[in-house]
């Protein structure tokens, strides 16, 4: 189709959310564009996000492995050397692989992909400054804001994606460092701490909560984690809170606060992370012009349909409310389509699954022992440890727990809690379960293959009701 004119949705932004939606409105017959400035499709999440860490992670677990665990397993290596350019470039192609691959279903779906920067010029009409110059200008009987997010900046310390880095310059380093000080112990940091904790940096990790894995990780799997990844060689400083930096010397030099009795110290390191949260993404959308406000953490305000104050402008992603996960974001694409289509729609934000992806994973679905005390309500909790699967030892790959949590009075589930091998994968049945409406015995007598890892989600939901067989 040709550029510009007259839409029936014009999306701006095209990372999980808006791709997504893109998609499926060409699917469902919409005459749509995305406008997306990157210069790639698929946001945050392909470009600088959940895809180049996911290499990152996997090869450097590799790397890892064959340096520190091979020899027990009957395989001797000879030198061991790292290529870090390699991995960059491995880590590069699997990005671009999968971006290229969202542009061909773009036209295979129909849909017009425009490269530039959109901004509101009135409630129907979106401007857009196009990458390779010049403008065009949109018009959409509907629009979706899918603008996403980006890293919440520490005062005072200014990134310059070499030595202070965000996320996206932590995915890029063009050596190792030799050491590196993250500043928030959440996924983020978790994630980036492994990887070049295991590529030789002596890390630190320092977090103000006293729990790491950011909001919503139960505690007790938070701890467990803790342990895990300590005794891989990850330094933890909790309750401590970094008050400043000083860029000007060798190393960079944060001054921290430690929260509860400690002292204040200084830490050093070649490298500084700064890994303490993301914010909405809405600068130059021309938000003011529509009149469209966002809320005290600059997410754009909508109801539960997505709409924004003007009902045919909705907004989904990172932007706006809930967790900034990529698949949330997705099912929110998935769901204003159908909006838009049919009337109705559905996310069901009670089971959205979140995965940190160090080694072992950390995977968890519904609530927290810590939610539910909040909430007085009556539960009961099923724990086993991979220590006790059959496969996990077999692999010797065994440290972590499974953890169910189930309603003391009816038995449904209520969460599912692990750390563990394989604990990302293991979790989409908890979901699914969850989903349903399950109960921890619907689990507990679904029959699962013997030696898989599942098994010890299983044993968990048996330990419910103390009837678990292997421990
Ligand atoms: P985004 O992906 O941020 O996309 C928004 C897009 O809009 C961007 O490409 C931006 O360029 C574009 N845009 C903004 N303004 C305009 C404008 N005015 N005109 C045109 N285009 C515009 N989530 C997971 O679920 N799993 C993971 O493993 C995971 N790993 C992550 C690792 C890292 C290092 C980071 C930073 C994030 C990770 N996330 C992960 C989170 C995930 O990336 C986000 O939740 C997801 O990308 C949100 O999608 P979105 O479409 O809302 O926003
Ligand atoms: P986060 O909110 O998960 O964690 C930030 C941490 O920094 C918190 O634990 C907070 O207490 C701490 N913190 C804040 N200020 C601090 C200070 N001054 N000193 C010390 N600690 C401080 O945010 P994130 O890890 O930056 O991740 C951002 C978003 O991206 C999250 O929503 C996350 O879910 C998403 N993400 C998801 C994945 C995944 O799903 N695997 C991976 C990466 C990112």
């Amino acid at each position: 189709s040709e550029a510009g004119g007259e839409k029936d949705l014009v999306i701006i932004g095209g990372g999980v959310a808006g791709y997504v939606a893109a998609i499926k409105a060409g699917q469902e017959g919409f005459k749509v564009a995305c406008i997306e400035k990157r210069g790639s499709l698929g946001g945050t999440c392909l470009n600088v996000g959940c895809i180049p860490s996911k290499s990152l992670l996997n090869n450097s677990h590799l790397y890892h492995q064959i340096l520190h665990d091979s020899k027990g397993r009957g395989i001797e290596v000879g030198d061991v050397k790292l290529n870090l350019s390699q991995l960059m470039k491995a880590k590069e192609q699997s990005v671009t692989g999968l971006t290229k691959g969202i542009e061909f279903l773009f036209k295979k779906n129909g849909v017009e992909y425009v490269k530039g920067t959109g901004s509101f010029v009135d409630e129907h009409t979106v401007k857009v400054d196009l990458n390779d110059g010049g403008e065009t200008t949109l018009k959409g009987k509907n629009i979706i804001i899918a603008t996403g997010s980006e890293a919440t900046p520490f005062p005072g310390l200014e990134i310059d994606e070499k030595r202070v880095v965000t996320s996206t310059g932590a995915l890029s380093l063009e050596k190792v460092p030799e050491s590196l000080v993250v500043i928030g112990g959440g996924i983020i940091g978790l994630e980036m701490a492994s990887v070049w904790s295991r590529l030789g940096a002596k890390v630190t990790v320092v977090e103000f909560l006293g729990q790491i894995g950011g909001p919503g990780m139960d505690s007790e799997i938070s701890k467990t984690a803790q342990k895990i990844l300590k005794k891989q060689g990850i330094d933890f400083k909790l309750n401590t809170k970094v008050v400043s930096g000083d860029t000007s010397g060798d190393k960079i030099k944060l001054e921290v606060d430690a929260a509860k009795g400690g002292k204040p110290e200084t830490l050093e390191g070649e490298v500084v992370l700064v890994a303490i949260g993301r914010r909405p993404y809405t600068e130059g959308l021309g938000l003011e012009n529509i009149g469209l406000d966002v809320d005290d953490r600059g997410r754009v305000v909508i109801d539960s349909e997505y709409r924004t104050k003007h009902p045919h402008i909705r907004c989904v992603g990172d932007v706006t409310f809930g967790p900034m996960l990529a698949h949330k974001a997705e099912d929110e694409g998935l769901a204003v389509v159908e909006y838009l289509k049919k009337g109705y729609g559905h996310v069901n934000y009670g089971c959205i699954p979140a995965v940190m992806y160090t080694h072992p994973e950390v995977a968890w679905v519904g609530q927290t022992e810590q939610d539910l005390k909040a909430q007085n309500v009556a539960y009961k909790v099923g724990t086993f440890p991979f220590s006790a699967n059959s496969r996990a030892k077999t692999n010797a790959d065994a440290d972590g727990i499974v953890k169910v949590i189930a309603d003391a009075e009816t038995d449904r589930l209520l969460g599912v809690h692990i750390v563990g091998p394989g604990a990302g994968e293991m979790i989409a049945e908890g979901t699914l379960a969850l989903e349903y409406g399950a109960s921890s015995e619907d689990i507990a007598r679904t029959t699962h293959a013997h030696p898989t890892l599942s098994e010890a989600l299983k044993e968990a939901a048996m330990a419910t009701y103390n009837r678990a067989i292997h421990f």
